[in-house]
């Protein structure tokens, strides 16, 4: 037994003096999965985006030593999800709101070094939610895991989009009993500009181009006569997945270690 020893990397599984006790004396990070209630195709449970933010974060948390907040199984969606069968979007202002009630309560606790770990493209209530704790002095970065796995390309056939390659692969590692690949077709979207002026998910960003949720770009999904996907899920393979979930929990888990060493536990940066 070491003196880290804890009884779960879960904050809602650990009794509240063990969570204030490992916040107080081992480490502050407190990791919060963001997902989505959302349809993913005929091949993935619509809580894809949740369970590959919850798994990714436990296995982060093991890695790295931060504590993970209890996942909110609902996100917020840009305008073109609205309508879907299967999908039940939250409005910006709830999930913002959502996201600064959960920050504000687990810094009681004693975590002053905050990570959204989102497994679901929600950068517009995200990212308000950082600036408007960031004016009350709170310390939170807002990681969307495509954006982290920019070196997905030795990995990957194509950019990671919605219940294709990517996320079926990570499915298929981290709950295989949820996906079904006698199901899994190739679906599309519509493109109301052309795509050469947009940074795809986990795209490396070139010249002259949009973050692909800097417009209302695409076609309203409830229009499309499509299976629900958005790529080639049948490009989906377990050692895929290995490797995309290996990979990004590497890369944020040397973000804590690093943002632990500049600022010890029990301190924060200095954001107001
Ligand atoms: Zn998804």
């Amino acid at each position: 037994m070491t003196e880290n020893k804890r009884s779960s990397v879960w904050f809602h599984e650990m009794p509240g003096q063990e969570v204030v006790e490992y916040a107080k004396s081992v480490n502050d990070v407190a990791i919060l999965p963001l997902g989505a209630t959302e349809q993913h195709g005929p091949h993935c449970p619509c809580g894809t985006d949740a369970f590959n933010a919850i798994g990714m974060s436990e296995l982060v948390a093991q890695k790295s030593g931060a504590t993970v907040l209890p996942c909110p199984m609902y996100g917020s969606h840009p305008y073109h999800h609205w309508g879907v069968k299967g999908t039940i979007p939250l409005r910006f202002e709830t999930h913002i709101a959502l996201v600064e009630d959960i920050v504000r309560g687990a810094a009681v606790a004693g975590f002053n070094k905050f990570i959204l770990l989102s497994a679901h493209g929600q950068v517009s209530s995200t990212i308000v939610a950082v600036h408007k704790l960031g004016i009350d002095g709170y310390f939170v970065l807002s990681l969307h895991w495509y954006d982290f796995l920019r070196d997905n390309q030795d990995v990957l056939e194509a950019e990671m989009w919605h219940a294709d390659e990517a996320e079926t692969s990570v499915g298929l590692y981290l709950y295989p009993e949820f996906v079904d690949m006698s199901k899994a077709a190739p679906g599309t979207s519509t493109s109301l500009i052309d795509p050469k002026w947009k940074i795809a998910p986990g795209m490396m960003p070139k010249p002259g181009q949009m973050y692909h949720f800097e417009g209302t770009f695409a076609l309203p999904e409830k229009l499309e006569h499509s299976n629900g996907c958005v790529g080639d899920p049948t490009k989906a393979t377990r050692e895929k997945g290995e490797i995309l979930v290996t990979r990004l929990v590497g890369h944020v888990s040397k973000l804590i270690g690093e943002i632990m060493e500049q600022y010890p536990v029990g301190t924060r940066p200095q954001t107001n």
